[in-house]
């Protein structure tokens, strides 16, 4: 007797989406091994033209170029998000990285004089948990003194645990860090990590980060990036896997109500607006706009969206007439930058050419254009063509500058002059994405929604919900992992119930 066929509808494409349909799909060949089976069709719905959700690129077309909202990287702990890479055969458009570069100008008032480099590397002979020590000890731009507090304050949070409720900040002044450490090495870490401050950080939160990046693990803390526009993996990439595997995608397809059994979708070219059963669904659409698909969700006071507060994450895109450093990323301690990465669409540059502690001087290996490319000569397509890119990162930017693209614009050529007075800055192009992540409050500590809603047919995933990780790639799959396989063990039981 054929058996009844059940249907998921997975709605929202975005990283947890794909990685629940994924989830789903080797769940079923699992119990199909295991000489069982419950056939199952999965469709995925996309309001957008695109896969890939927040992780994605933008066309210009006056550059004739696909940027990204700004530099993604997956560290090395995020152990869901790189077992969903290899299992989608996408790791391979990522590069492990092993090391970050501190940078400062030196100088007594910091404000002029040239750059000082300080490589933050693990070292080969010390053991984990000491193998961070040269490395914290090696970081110039702070005193002997901070530098010794620093490495009592790390093995204290390696120690201590932090009262539920208390801040990051809180945390740390109990612990008796000086406000000089945690603003030149705490703030710019937890910044990068939770695009958020101190003071709202959850040090709860902060504390299983810290675990999982330094403690666990020697190489925990080391990070991929994506050799190649974030559209390229999770759209271009990803969909031939998704469609090999039988799941099928419906794009520009809003699905505007979800209840029990049934999806309201709308088609967005004739507006026309369908029905679509499904046995299960999946509802992988971020906080802002999941209560208005399943407004049960806040009715019944499963979650509160308006205490999750949005933060922006902003990059500062720009081509210049040479390399302006030799290491592929520098972290910027005292500037209102806080990193700048020469991603891979540049030029590589030789290894031989890095520079481990010393000043920034012209090297001969760093690559120069000609002085005949620059704005009055070339169109913005050319001068992105000529020039060598990098990326100027701002997390949580609307905390220091106005929320005006062209204002944070000004701050960073202003920063970036003085950074490198003798190159020559060919093209700007600024992004910013307002709900890019939510902060991870004390208050999220205990209020994110499971998986589970008022229906045992819906289930829900998305960074948002409780995963206990900030609003990363990770949180997003562990989310969808988790949404899967509640889903399926829902029509397993359905499945031999009938
Ligand atoms: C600029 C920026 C930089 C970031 N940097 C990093 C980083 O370095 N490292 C990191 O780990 N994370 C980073 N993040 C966060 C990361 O991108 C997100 O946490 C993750 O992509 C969220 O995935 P998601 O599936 O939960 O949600 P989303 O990516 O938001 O996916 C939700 C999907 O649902 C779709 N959708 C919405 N409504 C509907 C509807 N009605 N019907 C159908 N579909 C719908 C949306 O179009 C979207 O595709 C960054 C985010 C941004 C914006």
């Amino acid at each position: 007797m054929p058996q009844t066929k059940r249907t998921v509808a997975i709605v929202g494409a975005g990283l947890s989406g794909a990685a629940a349909a994924v989830r789903l799909w080797d769940l079923a060949k699992e119990l199909e091994h295991r000489g069982s089976s419950m056939p199952l069709e999965i469709h995925l719905f996309e309001a957008s033209a695109i896969l890939g959700g927040r992780a994605s690129s933008r066309f210009l077309p006056e550059e004739d170029l696909l940027l990204d909202g700004a530099q993604h990287l997956t560290m090395n702990c995020c152990t869901a998000m790189l077992e969903f890479l290899r299992r989608t055969d996408l790791l391979r458009f990522w590069k492990l990285q092993t090391e970050m570069t501190f940078c400062v100008r030196s100088g007594a008032s910091e404000t002029a004089g040239p750059l000082r480099f300080f490589p933050f590397r693990n070292s080969a002979s010390l053991p984990q948990p000491f193998h961070l020590l040269p490395a914290l000890w090696g970081l110039g731009h702070l005193n002997r003194l901070e530098r010794l507090q620093l490495l009592g304050i790390c093995r204290q949070i390696q120690k201590s645990t932090p009262n539920s409720g208390d801040s990051f900040r809180a945390w740390m002044e109990k612990l008796g860090c000086p406000a000089s450490v945690a603003d030149h090495f705490f703030d710019p870490v937890i910044l990068s990590a939770f695009s958020d401050q101190m003071e709202n950080v959850s040090a709860g939160i902060a504390k299983t980060v810290f675990r999982r990046m330094f403690l666990e693990t020697k190489d925990g803390w080391h990070f991929w990036i994506p050799q190649c526009p974030l559209r390229e993996i999770f759209d271009a990439n990803l969909t031939p896997f998704l469609e090999r595997s039988g799941i099928r995608i419906h794009r520009q397809t809003p699905v505007r109500r979800i209840v029990p059994g049934r999806l309201l979708i709308q088609d967005t070219k004739s507006g026309l607006r369908s029905e679509f059963a499904a046995d299960s669904v999946i509802l992988a659409v971020p906080w802002f706009q999941a209560g208005k698909l399943l407004p049960e969700l806040v009715s019944l006071d499963l979650f509160q969206p308006e205490r999750f507060e949005p933060r922006t994450i902003s990059a500062v895109h720009f081509w210049t007439d040479r390399v302006l450093f030799p290491q592929p990323n520098l972290v910027l301690p005292r500037e209102t930058i806080q990193w700048i990465f020469r991603p891979p669409f540049g030029p590589e540059v030789p290894n031989s050419a890095h520079h481990s502690d010393g000043l920034q001087g012209p090297d001969p290996k760093l690559r120069f254009l000609p002085e005949n490319v620059g704005p009055e000569t070339c169109s913005p397509a050319e001068r992105v063509r000529h020039g060598f890119y990098h990326q100027a990162l701002l997390s949580d930017a609307d905390r220091c500058v106005s929320a005006k693209p062209q204002a944070l614009e000004q701050l960073v050529r202003a920063e970036l002059q003085m950074l490198f007075p003798e190159a020559r800055f060919l093209h700007f192009r600024t992004t910013r994405c307002p709900a890019a992540v939510f902060s991870c409050s004390t208050w999220m500590e205990h209020s994110r929604p499971t998986m589970l809603t008022p229906f045992p047919s819906i289930f829900l995933a998305g960074d948002w919900t409780a995963t206990q990780l900030p609003a990363t790639m990770e949180s997003a799959v562990v989310s969808g992992n988790l949404a899967a396989e509640e889903t399926f063990h829902f029509l397993k039981n359905l499945h031999e119930s009938q």
